[in-house]
């Protein structure tokens, strides 16, 4: 198992993404959505892995748009994008913007297209069964 490890530009949001896979066999994906092409997002899900997510206390916005059942995570002091959730049947899933956390090891790769319009809600939740990963999002506590 590998763990990459990313956070957002101020690093208030933390992220640590732990696969087998390596950075090389990781998919990373480009979504056209009006949304990701604003933010030249770049993602990536590994359905066996497991994402975690920490965002210190107050710096996690969530956006919603369009159909409305994905939260796009915000960090409200940077800006950045840091990865789209859905709580779905099983639990929270999602992917993770490597762009916006800087992951390393995915330089240079060339990103895969990927246009998503067209689907109805249902087809977007059964699409994702299979392609977002098991995801734990916290919020630290204020320290005292
Ligand atoms: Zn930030």
């Amino acid at each position: 198992m590998t763990e990459f490890a990313g956070h957002c530009h101020c690093g208030a949001i933390r992220v640590e993404l732990t696969s087998a896979l390596t950075a090389g066999e990781l998919p990373l994906r480009a979504c056209q959505c009006s949304f990701c092409r604003r933010h030249g997002g770049l993602t990536t899900a590994d359905p066996k892995g497991r994402l975690h997510i920490e965002a210190a206390p107050g710096s996690a916005n969530r956006y919603r748009f369009g159909l409305g059942v994905t939260d796009f995570l915000i960090c409200a002091e940077c800006g950045v994008y840091v990865a789209a959730m859905m709580e779905g049947e099983g639990g929270l899933t999602a992917v993770l913007n490597v762009r916006g956390v800087d992951l390393p090891g995915f330089e240079g790769r060339t990103p895969d297209p990927m246009i998503y319009d067209d689907e109805t809600p249902d087809d977007r939740v059964a699409r994702r069964a299979g392609r977002w990963m098991p995801a734990v999002f916290v919020e630290t506590s204020p320290s005292a």
